[in-house]
């Protein structure tokens, strides 16, 4: 049976249905304008009237089991625990991570990502990614929201040292400490945008990192491999 063989005569002239909704939208708006304008002049103290959460400069304490922009785990010297598999880009529904695989010169450990990045204008948020992966190296536990905004596509690339410096945030601030630098970032953005005589503007991923996280682990300075087109086993 289709679904407008369901709706009663009424409800498919939909105009009542309409009306109907803009009439709980207007009773909501009165209702918590009229509280707010009582509670200015003292009155009706033990009504609470709905207030809106002043995002981004206020925020609600998330669940633990938040999910949240991605990070990419570290082993104990600090170096990407990754290990190139693919599985998460794989399991990815969106397409929307992209790695590229080179050879670790540890025999112990086959590849490590030299670039990893998620394109979170295609990220759907599912954590499919965080479920496929064998090493737990990736994770979205940063209770920090996608961003709002930027100036241009690459805004909203996350690359490998972003991921990876979220966390060494997580182990020295803890979990409100990617959220306050990203709301630092948007802060200085904001007056960037405003100064006439700025220069050009950084990505959040390009933006410089405290200095001593510049100082990045040993991570070999070799090709990447082409995820399409790789080398032939016979060295051809
Ligand atoms: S959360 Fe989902 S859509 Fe986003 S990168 Fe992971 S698998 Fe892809
Ligand atoms: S994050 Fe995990 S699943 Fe994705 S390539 Fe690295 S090791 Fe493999």
């Amino acid at each position: 049976m289709k679904r407008t063989e369901q709706m009663s005569f009424w409800e498919r002239l939909y105009i009542l249905e309409v009306l109907r909704g803009l009439a709980v939208t207007n009773y909501h708006f009165m209702r918590n304008l009229s509280l707010h304008i009582a509670h200015a002049f003292g009155f009706a103290r033990n009504r609470s009237a709905a207030v809106t959460t002043q995002y981004p400069e206020q925020r609600k304490t998330y669940p633990e089991g938040y999910r949240g922009s991605h990070r990419l785990t570290l082993r104990e010297d600090g170096t990407v625990r990754c290990t190139s598999c693919f599985l998460c880009a794989t399991a990815c529904p969106a397409q929307c991570i992209y790695i590229e695989a080179g050879e670790h010169p540890d025999p112990h450990v086959e590849k490590f990502p030299v670039r990893y990045e998620i394109d979170t204008l295609r990220c759907i948020y599912c954590g499919l990614c965080v479920e496929a992966c064998p090493c737990d190296a990736i994770r979205m536990d940063t209770y920090v929201h996608p961003r709002i905004w930027g100036f241009d596509r690459r805004d909203f690339v996350e690359t490998k040292e972003l991921l990876m410096h979220r966390s060494r945030v997580v182990a020295e601030k803890g979990r409100d400490g990617n959220m306050d630098e990203m709301m630092e970032w948007y802060a200085d953005q904001a007056r960037q945008v405003y100064n006439p005589l700025r220069g050009e503007l950084r990505t959040y991923s390009e933006r410089e990192l405290p200095q001593k996280w510049e100082e990045k682990p040993d991570e070999p300075d070799l090709p990447a491999l082409d995820r399409h087109h790789p080398p032939h086993p016979n060295g051809r």
